[in-house]
């Protein structure tokens, strides 16, 4: 079987997350590093890799996946003052867990579109 990724092992309980959202197909945790005074990761309870990896039968969780971001900028309070959505995919865009994860970064004014 294939290692658990750090963000499996989070939804599992091995290791501790700070959740901020929950439901049957993702979960929200703040960032253990954070970027901004809002920064929260929506993780499918699927690990499906990265965006380059979405299949056909994720078509549903994908549009959720987005649904779920704006309900937690709501929920983080963050909506009217605007926020930053990020998905690094791949060495060359960042990532660095390989589980499909989407950033929600808020709180301060961001400017351009991203750190490169
Ligand atoms: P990536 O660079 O893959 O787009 O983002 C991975 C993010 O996961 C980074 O912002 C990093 O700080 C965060 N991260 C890595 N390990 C952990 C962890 O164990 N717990 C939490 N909450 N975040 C993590």
């Amino acid at each position: 079987m294939a290692e658990k990724t750090i963000f499996t092992r989070i939804i599992d309980g091995e290791i501790p997350g700070n959740f901020v959202y929950q439901d049957e197909h993702c979960v929200a945790i703040r960032d253990i590093n954070p970027a901004a005074p809002v920064h929260v990761l929506v993780i499918p309870r699927k690990p499906i890799p990265s965006i380059a990896d979405l299949a056909p039968e994720d078509h549903a969780v994908a549009g959720h996946l987005l649904m779920v971001v704006k309900k937690v900028a709501e929920q983080e309070g963050v909506a009217k003052s605007g926020y930053r959505v990020v998905i690094n995919a791949g060495d060359q865009g960042g990532q660095t867990v390989p589980h499909l994860h989407i950033h929600i970064l808020g709180g301060k004014q961001l400017y351009g579109h991203g750190t490169a």
